[in-house]
């Protein structure tokens, strides 16, 4: 709870950012260290509020308010401890989590949250430098063995509970690094590659395998993985990009966000991209379509390429910029928000369609045809007069995913799907004896908190279906569970 007064005393304060001029530069991280002090006092700002709605609020659980305590008293080893028994990477989500937390902060109501992410960050950072995040190896191992089938946030919290619980995991991914969106979507200025690889070293010494450029289904017989292991998680993401398909989608220079940002990533890991393949915004006027996070991360790569220009359009009204009465506390607030790339230099519009990409006669784009609309109940209409032409050389289509791909893997196992063609489960198992799914696989296209919390909640059923029992965590049930 921190300081019961602290709320009165202390404002909410969060760490200075690099400016604009200096950060677009390179592709790092931006965000300046703040002192011990200060984080102490932003945890004294958790009030004793009697029923935390942040615990709810946050989709893993965490137990904010007692972090916070032992934040405020100088507790810090203590605060690592609660922290992390409910959240396998706090690196990851005290960086780039929307913080729904925050969001349901019951001091929110009439003042600004606790810095509950800001904390969560600065109790894991402290604990690597510390040496208190040590390799979770388990005391006994047994004879059965679990592979997971995906590395991302959901296919890493599974294999460390899993690992933790003394099954042998082997982690298999058909890229050639591991870590799913985190590694090849989200931009390195939002989350450096070698925090990933930080958590990597310590699931490697815990025991954890990790098998790369292993696509199951593909040069992976899915029947050897049967065949080899007790349990199978399907933990793929959600990898079909929705389309744009107008007239002069297939001009070159009209892209899916995904393969923008991913070459990026590349780029940044010092992979060479072959010339003929290079997506590079340098003295291009871009647009991206699609509003959402995908858009930000694509506006923030452009300006640090130097595009000549940066549009980001949406399809969907400019939402109102404080209250949304549809979205009232606790709930995660249907705002206006605007990204750190938003801030740095792009123009936004909302209530715009997309109708048509035009080519030069070498078929590369060079403009896009728009048209303002008006959203009438839940159907639009375009408003006469208003369609215009704006010059573009490289266009991101960054407007969602459908569900996971189902060639190869999904259909050779022959799981049933749900309405939206994600695989389907009752109680994180598929309709197939042993195979589990979990993350964005399972319930869409969602955030690193769902996916880690969904992985968490897989495992413990996975150690439910071979054990009878299991000592992992979960969120709905007592510390141990038994088969009913
Ligand atoms: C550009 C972008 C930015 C985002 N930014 C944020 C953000 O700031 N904050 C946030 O909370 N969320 C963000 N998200 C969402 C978040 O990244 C995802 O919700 C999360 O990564 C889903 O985790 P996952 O483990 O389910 O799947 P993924 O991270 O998609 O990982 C799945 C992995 O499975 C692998 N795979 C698939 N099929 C096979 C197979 N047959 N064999 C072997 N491997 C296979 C894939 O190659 C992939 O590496 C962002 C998403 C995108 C696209």
């Amino acid at each position: 709870m921190g300081k019961s007064t602290g709320f009165l005393e202390y404002k909410r304060e969060l760490p200075a950012l690099n400016p604009v001029a200096v950060r677009i530069k390179d592709h790092k991280e931006f965000i300046q260290s703040i002192s011990k002090i200060k984080v102490e006092k932003q945890a004294a700002r958790c009030m004793d509020c009697g029923v935390p709605f942040c615990h709810s609020g946050c989709p893993l659980g965490n137990n904010i308010p007692d972090f916070n305590d032992m934040v405020y008293k100088d507790n810090w080893k203590a605060a690592y401890e609660i922290l992390v028994s409910t959240n396998n990477f706090p690196e990851f989500t005290g960086r780039i989590c929307p913080a729904p937390c925050e969001a349901s902060c019951v001091l929110s109501i009439n003042k600004e949250p606790t810095a509950i992410e800001l904390i969560e960050k600065s109790i894991i950072e402290r604990a690597y430098q510390e040496g208190w995040v040590k390799p979770n190896i388990p005391l006994i191992r047994s004879d059965k063995k679990v592979a997971v089938i995906g590395s991302g946030p959901a296919g890493l919290a599974a294999a460390a509970q899993l690992n933790s619980a003394g099954y042998t995991v082997t982690v298999f991914e058909r890229s050639d690094r591991i870590g799913g969106l985190l590694r090849y979507g989200i931009p390195n200025f939002k989350l450096e590659k070698t925090v990933i690889d930080r958590r990597l070293d310590m699931m490697r010494a815990a025991g954890i395998l990790f098998k790369t450029n292993a696509e199951v289904g593909r040069n992976i017989p899915t029947d050897s993985v049967l065949n080899d292991y007790d349990a199978v998680l399907l933990s793929g993401g959600s990898t079909i990009p929705r389309d744009v398909p107008i007239k002069g989608r297939d001009l070159k220079g009209v892209y899916f966000a995904l393969d923008f940002l991913r070459q990026q990533n590349k780029r940044n890991e010092g992979d060479k991209i072959e010339k003929k393949d290079d997506i590079l915004a340098k003295d291009k006027h871009v647009l991206v379509i699609g509003g959402g996070d995908t858009g930000s991360d694509c506006v923030g790569t452009s300006i640090r390429q130097k595009a000549k220009s940066v549009l980001q359009i949406e399809l969907l009204v400019k939402p109102p910029t404080d209250f949304n009465p549809v979205t009232p506390w606790p709930q995660y607030p249907a705002i206006l928000k605007t990204s750190s790339s938003q801030k740095e230099g792009c123009e936004r519009e909302w209530s715009v369609l997309t109708k048509e990409f035009i080519g030069d006669k070498n078929g590369q784009l060079k403009a896009v045809k728009l048209v303002d609309i008006k959203w009438e109940n839940r159907s639009f209409e375009e408003i006469e007069g208003s369609e215009r032409e704006i010059p573009c050389d490289l266009a991101f289509l960054a407007v969602g995913f459908l569900h996971p791909q189902h060639d190869g893997l999904i259909n050779e196992l022959g799981v049933d799907l749900d309405e939206r063609k994600n695989v389907k489960t009752n109680g994180y198992q598929t309709s197939k004896a042993g195979i589990f799914a979990a993350g964005d696989m399972r319930r869409g296209q969602s955030l690193v908190v769902h996916a880690i919390s969904e992985g968490r909640e897989a495992a413990h059923k996975i150690d439910i279906y071979l054990s009878g029992s299991s000592v992992l965590e979960s969120k709905d049930s007592s510390l141990i569970s038994v088969v009913d």
